[in-house]
């Protein structure tokens, strides 16, 4: 096999996601590995390389067809570098992740912040549809988040930019995040969030399909509350009218700022689809500046869990190219 191949890896707090994935952004195989968060992370870099070149050898792939390494990372990231100043999940603080992997695998390395490689990987083969002006928001247990602009992922000064969960005090003195604030977008936006707005709701009126669940499970969940709207249930629907009303008027004022051809919505809340996209869509109208409005698509992300290992792949590969047009 002489033609090239990338290599797409997504770190997770429980598992590392692992493609190998074509020129075109294909993937040729996908496997996952568990994350060893013993001894402050220091076996993920080994297992991952162990794991990979298992895979070339059962696959038949020499080491020389591997064009580059792409790595999505949670936390802080000096991308530059491919430095994680600190991802607590995984246990790594100043963690050289780039020198590790190109020291044990003799391939040039690049890294960045998971949320953003899941947004390039929408840009490249997902809902972004070769949009190069994208906004994405990963609606899961947080918020995440990653704006990319003429087909650059924007990082800000210090890796910190794209932090949309964190669009502060969306609710004046409300829940507490997990950032040490009150009341982000990522408190109502979230799986999270939605659950608790859900409880909250059902617990002053105890009625309805949701108070059903509760007295079910003794729990309700975002997709609870994301059912019960669907189904016509008047709390669920409360409840969902204020979720998208606060990310409506965020994403709004994203694309004021922005301007972006495409958002895209992922992570698990965005399962619910039209019905998510509609509610969205009429929030985001009311406060978009009217030629935004009519121009902006929502779309719901189609990667789902790929997204990560597809970013990596298109940063491993137009890093690479970047490097050499410097070197020329
Ligand atoms: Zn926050």
């Amino acid at each position: 096999m002489t033609e090239k191949i990338l290599v797409g890896i997504d770190i997770g707090g429980t598992t590392v996601k692992q493609a190998f994935i074509d020129m075109g952004g294909n993937i040729i195989t996908k496997w996952e590995i568990p994350t060893d968060k013993s001894d402050s992370g220091k076996n993920i870099v080994p297992d991952i390389v162990k794991s990979v070149q298992e895979k070339l050898e059962e696959s038949q792939i020499h080491k020389s067809s591997v064009l580059s390494i792409g790595v999505g990372a949670p936390g802080f990231i000096d991308v530059e570098n491919g430095m994680i100043f600190e991802a607590v999940n995984l246990g790594w603080k100043n963690f050289g992740l780039k020198k590790q992997m190109e020291e044990l695998m003799g391939v040039p390395t690049f890294v960045d912040n998971d949320a953003n490689l899941a947004s390039v990987g929408e840009m490249w083969k997902g809902a972004g549809n070769g949009a190069t002006n994208l906004v994405c928001v990963t609606l899961g247990t947080g918020v995440g988040g990653g704006v990319i602009a003429g087909g650059e992922i924007i990082h800000g000064q210090n890796g910190m930019a794209g932090e949309i969960g964190h669009i502060a005090s969306v609710v004046e003195g409300g829940a507490p995040c997990n950032c040490g604030k009150k009341g982000c977008l990522e408190t109502v936006a979230s799986a999270t969030g939605i659950a608790r707005l859900g409880l909250e709701a059902v617990t002053q009126s105890p009625e309805g399909l949701l108070k059903k669940k509760l007295d079910e499970r003794e729990s309700i969940s975002a997709r609870d509350v994301l059912d019960a709207a669907k189904a016509g249930d008047d709390i669920g629907i409360s409840v969902v009218d204020t979720f998208a009303h606060h990310l409506g008027l965020a994403l709004a004022n994203l694309s004021n700022t922005l301007n972006p051809e495409t958002i895209v919505i992922g992570g698990g809340v965005s399962k619910a689809g039209t019905f998510l996209v509609d509610k969205l869509e009429a929030e985001f109208k009311k406060y978009a500046i009217p030629k935004i409005a009519k121009e902006t698509a929502i779309r719901i992300a189609t990667l789902g869990n790929d997204a990560g290992v597809i970013g990596a792949a298109w940063l491993g590969k137009t890093s690479l190219k970047k490097m050499e047009n410097e070197v020329q």
